[in-house]
C-alpha cells in the first residue's frame, strides 16, 4: 500500500505519457508496445540469409557465433522508444525493449539460446564511464537487467571495459565505424577470464548497426579463450 501511494504522489509530481500516443500513466502503453513489428525470423547479419537457431553462416562469420535481433530500427516506433529511452533517458524504457526480445524469441524458440540457456551469460556492451556517467546509465546494462531473469540466463557486468570513448557507431558512415570501434574494449585485468572458458557469451546492446562493435568485442573475448560469442540486439539497423 505505501508504495502504491509512493507511485500516486510521483505520478502527480511527474505525469508519465506514452511517448507514442501521449496516453496518461505509462511510458509505453499496451496499444503502442503490441503495434512494433518484430522480424519473422532470425538471419544472418550479413547476407540476410534465414537462420531458425540464430547462428551466422559460415561464410559470413568472422569472431560472432550467432545474432539475434528482435526487430528494425526502421521501425519509426521502435526507434523513437530507443532514442527516448537513450538520449531522453527514460531508463523505465529497458522493461518494454527486454519484453520485445523475450517476444521474439517466444516466436522463434528454435534459438540456441533460448532453448538451451545452460552456460551462456548476458555481457551487455560496456560504455566508456564518462559517457555513462553522463547518461546516467548504460542503456545495454538496464535491458539485460530486465531479460536476464526472463531467460533465465545470469548477467555479468565486469569482464568487458571500454577504454576509448568512441563517437556513436549510428552517426558514423559505414567506413569509419570500424576504425572508431578498433581496440575499444579490454578485458577487465581484474576478472579471471580462465574460470568462464566453458561459458558461452550473449553480448547485449540496443542496436546492431554494422555489426564493427559486436565483433570487436567478440574478437577480445575469443582471444582470451571464449569459443562461443552471440549477438544480441532490440534493434537492427
Ligand atoms: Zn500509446
Ligand atoms: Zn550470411
Amino acid at each position: 500500500m505505501a508504495i502504491r501511494m509512493g507511485e500516486k504522489i510521483l505520478d502527480l509530481l511527474f505525469p508519465r505519457f506514452c511517448l507514442l500516443c501521449g496516453r496518461e500513466n505509462t511510458y509505453l502503453c499496451p496499444d503502442c508496445f503490441s503495434k512494433i513489428k518484430t522480424y519473422a525470423s532470425p538471419f544472418c547479419p550479413y547476407c540476410r540469409s534465414r537462420s531458425p537457431e540464430g547462428t551466422i553462416c559460415p561464410s559470413c562469420k568472422k569472431y560472432l557465433t550467432g545474432f539475434v535481433a528482435a526487430g528494425s530500427y526502421k521501425d519509426k516506433r521502435l526507434k523513437e522508444v530507443i532514442k527516448t529511452f537513450k538520449y531522453k533517458f527514460v531508463k523505465e524504457l529497458a522493461n518494454p525493449l527486454a519484453l520485445l526480445i523475450f517476444k521474439f524469441l517466444k516466436e522463434n524458440q528454435e534459438v540456441e539460446f533460448f532453448k538451451n540457456p545452460l552456460n551462456f551469460l548476458i555481457v551487455p556492451i560496456p560504455l566508456h564511464k564518462r559517457r555513462e556517467r553522463e547518461r546516467g546509465f548504460n542503456q545495454a546494462e538496464e535491458i539485460g537487467k530486465q531479460l536476464s531473469p526472463l531467460l533465465k540466463i545470469p548477467i555479468k557486468t565486469d569482464i568487458l571495459l571500454r577504454r576509448k570513448n568512441t563517437k556513436p557507431q549510428v552517426k558514423l558512415k559505414k567506413e569509419e565505424r570500424k576504425k572508431n570501434i578498433k581496440d575499444a574494449f579490454i578485458i577487465n585485468p581484474k576478472i579471471d577470464i580462465s574460470s568462464l572458458k566453458d561459458k558461452k557469451i550473449i553480448l547485449l546492446d540496443d542496436v546492431f548497426t554494422s555489426g564493427s562493435t559486436m565483433e570487436e568485442a567478440a574478437k577480445v573475448l575469443r582471444d582470451r579463450g571464449i569459443k562461443e560469442i552471440w549477438a544480441l540486439a532490440v534493434a537492427k539497423e
